[in-house]
């Protein structure tokens, strides 16, 4: 039997019916109302029923955004990117559709796809950071998704990796998401670019007269840019610096790098578990975590709530 799958993002909202095996069977994608959290609703319970109108008989209905979800997985605490603030969101979509729907938090949706299906599906213990616009986690201990208690565990993106260092979203300082999201990355390139130093002369070049995006980035990065390469390789060591201090609480046998930032391959994969090993507690004297790339894209989050709903269907 298929279940659906829905990802809410701040400028799309993702659906999808998938099968047993994590494989997507039918996707709709819509554009996100973010700002307007009552359209919201009505335009991700119009896309479940468009979803159930080519297949009535589902397993389940889950629905993953990002933000901070409860522990009962029925309220969304906040949701910076959304304008949610203590939206009941399950409810509001369940009465809208009139079944059961289950939320979860979109990182958590991700890391779950990976763990069942993808990079991961081969270990009992994970944790996924995914580098794009923030720094998003998930972690999977003995076969179960953690929540923590009071659902918002696995916000692997605010372990601090520098003493008051940049200020985050979140009101603390230094949080990895600052130093190794992809926002970041393209923070400290723009920063170059902008210097009239030798060293940002390619990034002024691509970027032209306007400013330099992600793809140029991306650009830059593949011709072997010195400066963006330098800048990849930091974000890659704090980030190693985060994982030292993972491995330390939760020991995992994997770690999954997914988001914008995972396009890189190799190129952010090599530095990433080059300053691992120089992080990691007890070097030489314990078994060693892999660290692998994502497998799914952008349908990893679909793929996860779908597979959440259907388990808690069972
Ligand atoms: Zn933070």
């Amino acid at each position: 039997m298929l279940s659906v799958g829905i990802d809410i993002g701040g400028t799309k909202i993702l659906g999808a019916l998938v099968d047993e095996s994590g494989k997507v069977i039918q996707e709709k994608r819509i554009a996100s109302p973010a700002q307007d959290p009552a359209r919201l609703v009505d335009d991700v319970a119009g896309l479940i029923d468009d979803l159930l109108r080519v297949e009535p008989e589902v397993a389940g209905i889950g629905v993953a955004a990002a933000g901070f979800i409860d522990a009962e997985r029925s309220t969304v605490l906040y949701a910076p990117n959304l304008n949610w603030r203590n939206e009941p969101l399950q409810q509001r979509i369940s009465g809208r559709v009139g079944r059961e729907v289950v939320i979860e938090n979109d990182a958590n949706a991700a890391g779950w796809a990976e763990f069942r299906f993808g990079a991961a599906s081969k270990y009992g213990s994970m944790m996924m950071l995914t580098l794009g616009t923030g720094v998003g986690g998930a972690v999977v201990a003995d076969g179960k998704l953690m929540r923590g208690g009071f659902g918002i565990g696995g916000e692997l993106g605010h372990v601090t990796v520098v003493d008051g260092g940049i200020k985050c979203g979140c009101g603390r300082l230094g949080c990895v998401e600052q130093y190794s999201s992809g926002t970041a990355l393209l923070r400290e390139l723009r920063s170059i670019a902008s210097s009239s130093s030798a060293e940002g002369a390619r990034l002024r070049e691509l970027a032209g007269e306007g400013e330099l995006s992600g793809h140029h980035a991306y650009l830059a990065f593949q011709e072997g840019d010195k400066a963006t390469r330098q800048e990849v390789e930091r974000a890659a060591e704090y980030l190693a610096r985060a994982m030292g201090s993972l491995v330390a609480v939760l020991d995992p046998e994997v770690f999954v790098i997914g988001g914008g930032l995972s396009e890189l391959g190799q190129g952010i994969l090599d530095p990433i578990t080059r300053h691992f090993a120089a992080q990691l507690p007890a070097q030489g004297f314990r078994p060693e975590a892999d660290i692998v790339l994502a497998s799914f894209a952008n349908e990893a989050g679909v793929i996860g709530a779908a597979d959440l709903a259907r388990q808690a269907g069972q």
